[in-house]
């Protein structure tokens, strides 16, 4: 078979695997099968650049950086709903919608799925383009991020219209959302507030191998464009199946106003055990000529309406409010509540995040407050019942010293939480900083959890993370429950924790809002410790993911001495602190070479072509200069090209010749 003919195949192959797997929920092979096809296709595909595809199931995983994402114009403006909170709301839409009209209507009902609302434009059968909502008359381009998502099609099945714009939201499994509250929670970050911003945040992210693992689902809701062959709402939500789509079997065609308002209560009960949130229903009037006679309001479509359910909430006593100390030295402060049954469960606690939102909140201990429970892993207080205050109530006044060592606490500009900065002396951190070091995703040393390292600690052997290195087995042996067997074995899980890459390392020692995946940027990065340490802060933020807070945090973290100190330890005792060569780009044969890429490219997406670039050492600049060496021109390309040229010192490609200098 031909190369091309193969691959072709394979995409055909693997795109119905993908498609039974994630919209039917009935694979046909099993996970081994697939990953082995997919991994063949990469490799041809990596072996023969000239038929690379965007849509091919390959580019699922991610691996595609996008720094800024551009601004996009919507065609078709994105609208909101009009919303409604009762029966009597409902009916009296109808009787406006029906006198209107002079006619019965029939209802679709949706759920409103609870998320970020993303419009991907269609053509030919092919995903081109996915814009978010943003103020609904423009939104960002995240079509890369977009492509990871598995259950939207990347090419369509069936009879599609020519062009037209898919309409949903974008989800979060509730499971999905409290693994990266979890996760965020172990490192030191500040948690997402619900489902619903995460969702948003997560297409946002700049690496699309991320959002690729947050297993986002895409919920269809309309399709819009010129000319389409749909007369109703019902058809056209079947046609979307068709096509591929992943259809919620929840919408349901009413025929009457009982109906819909049957299906409502159904679902005020019934959401409560679906695996993503939805906030209400959309009720949509079904025919379309119907929908085009009522038309558009400024804001929403005349011929939908958003119902929305009253959110579990309940009414409890404040009784006082705990301060807890984080390894990094944050302040976290938690209610203690008046025990209350909310949703199935007995909440007896709930987070406040930090000072400025008990300031905003205005609580007080002896307060009636509501507490409400979204997908939070716990609940959060939304407001104070300021009609039964006790008149002898004051207002809180956050700790001024740690609640552990009573140190003076610190608030850094710009930042929202409290801090303890007695870094050594302070022992929930201390203890935090040694459970963190031994953590599964840092060193990952499995004989020591992190109750022997708060037990080690206690008997005095352990005071820094260094001290785990100078462990010796007559030390240990004494203890509690310590046998020669368990003892040998922290010496030995220790000693093979040295071989842990350096980016589990950075990791581990647990600078401040460095975080799994920033340790890993940094370390692709600056490859060896001493460039980390000694870098700039424009260096720091030159690298992906890396902002200004967690730029001003490294700086800090290497400028006192105490760290400098155990960094040379650990180096000492042999620790990772360099890149290793599994971890290297591919090749370094475009070092110190910059690129710029300009026109309409169709072998690559810009994102890929700068990935390209970073993966053999080059680096992409932003405009022509005389520091432009390569300017890779596509069709159509404009003024950059005609610069370039000017400059005259600026070597000018095609893409077929870039990918030969990167392929060889
Ligand atoms: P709102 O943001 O409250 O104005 O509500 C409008 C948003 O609801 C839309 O932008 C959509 O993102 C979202 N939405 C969720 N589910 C649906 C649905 N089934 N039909 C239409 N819009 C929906
Ligand atoms: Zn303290």
């Amino acid at each position: 078979m031909e190369i091309q003919d193969k691959i072709l195949a394979l995409r055909e192959e693997l795109t119905q695997h993908n498609y039974n797997y994630y919209v039917l929920d009935n694979p046909t092979i099993s996970d081994f099968e697939f990953d082995l096809k997919l991994k063949e296709l990469k490799r041809l595909e990596d072996e023969n650049p000239i038929f690379f595809d965007v849509n091919s199931p390959t580019q699922r995983v991610g691996g595609m950086v996008t720094k800024n994402f551009p601004t996009i114009v919507h065609e078709f403006r994105m609208y909101s709903l009009d919303n409604s909170y009762s029966v009597e709301d409902l009916q009296e839409w109808e009787k406006r919608i029906e006198k209107a009209l002079g006619e019965k209507v029939e209802f679709v009902c949706e759920l409103k799925y609870d998320g970020a609302s993303i419009s991907i434009l269609y053509e030919n059968g092919q995903l081109t383009q996915a814009v978010t909502r943003g103020d609904g008359t423009q939104g960002d381009e995240i079509t890369n991020n977009i492509r990871t998502i598995q259950s939207i099609p990347l090419k369509l099945k069936g009879n599609y219209p020519e062009r037209f714009y898919m309409r949903g939201e974008i989800t979060i499994p509730l499971n999905t959302f409290a693994s990266i509250n979890k996760e965020r929670a172990n490192n030191g970050l500040e948690l997402y507030a619900n489902p619903r911003n995460t969702a948003s945040g997560s297409l946002k992210l700049q690496d699309n191998t991320e959002v690729a693992k947050r297993g986002l689902q895409c919920f269809p809701y309309y399709f819009i464009g010129n000319n389409l062959p749909y007369t109703t709402q019902w058809e056209m939500l079947q046609a979307a199946d068709e096509l591929g789509f992943k259809i919620p079997h929840t919408s349901k065609l009413c025929t009457s106003l009982e109906e819909v308002l049957a299906f409502v209560d159904y679902w005020d009960n019934e959401r409560k055990n679906l695996p993503y949130e939805t906030d209400g229903i959309v009720i949509k009037v079904n025919s379309f000529s119907q929908q085009d006679e009522l038309g558009y309001t400024a804001k929403s479509p005349r011929w939908a309406m958003a119902y929305k359910f009253k959110a579990e909430a309940a009414e409890t006593e404040l009784l006082s409010i705990d301060y807890q100390v984080g390894r990094t030295g944050a302040i976290t402060p938690v209610a203690n509540l008046a025990p209350v049954s909310l949703a199935g469960t007995i909440v007896k606690r709930a987070s406040v995040h930090n000072e400025d939102i008990i300031k905003k909140l205005d609580i007080r201990i002896g307060d009636i407050v509501y507490v409400e429970k979204g997908g939070e892993i716990i609940p959060k207080i939304v407001g104070v019942n300021t009609d039964v205050r006790q008149p002898e109530t004051a207002e809180i006044e956050f700790i001024k010293n740690c609640p552990s060592c009573g140190t003076a606490l610190i608030r850094k500009e710009g930042e929202a939480q409290h801090y303890c900065p007695n870094e050594n002396g302070c022992e929930p951190q201390i203890i935090g900083r040694l459970e963190h070091f031994v953590s599964r995703k840092a060193m990952d040393i499995e004989s020591i959890g992190g109750e022997t390292a708060v037990l080690l600690h206690k008997a005095n052997l352990l005071n820094n993370i260094a001290d785990f290195y100078t462990l010796q087995k007559e030390d240990i042996l004494p203890l509690e429950r310590m046998a020669e067997k368990s003892a040998q074995n922290i010496i030995n899980s220790v000693e093979k924790s040295k071989e842990q890459p350096f980016e589990r390392v950075l990791y581990a020692i647990g600078i401040r809002h460095v975080g799994e995946t920033v340790a890993k940027k940094l370390v692709k990065h600056f490859q060896h410790i001493d460039r980390l340490m000694h870098a700039t802060m424009e260096e720091l933020v030159s690298v992906t993911d890396v902002g200004e807070k967690i730029a001003i945090s490294i700086k800090e973290y290497f400028k006192e001495e105490q760290h400098q100190i155990i960094i040379q330890r650990l180096r000492d005792y042999g620790l990772n602190f360099e890149i290793g060569e599994e971890a290297k780009p591919i090749s370094d044969s475009l070092e110190g070479k910059t690129f710029l890429f300009t026109g309409t490219l169709t072998k690559f997406t810009r994102n890929e072509a700068q990935k390209m670039v970073e993966d053999h050492g080059g680096k992409n600049i932003s405009a022509v200069s005389k520091n432009l060496n390569f300017l890779v021109a596509g069709d159509k390309a404009g003024s950059k090209l005609k610069k370039a040229e000017e400059i005259g010192t600026v070597s000018i490609l095609t893409e077929d010749e870039f990918l030969i200098m990167i392929n060889g």
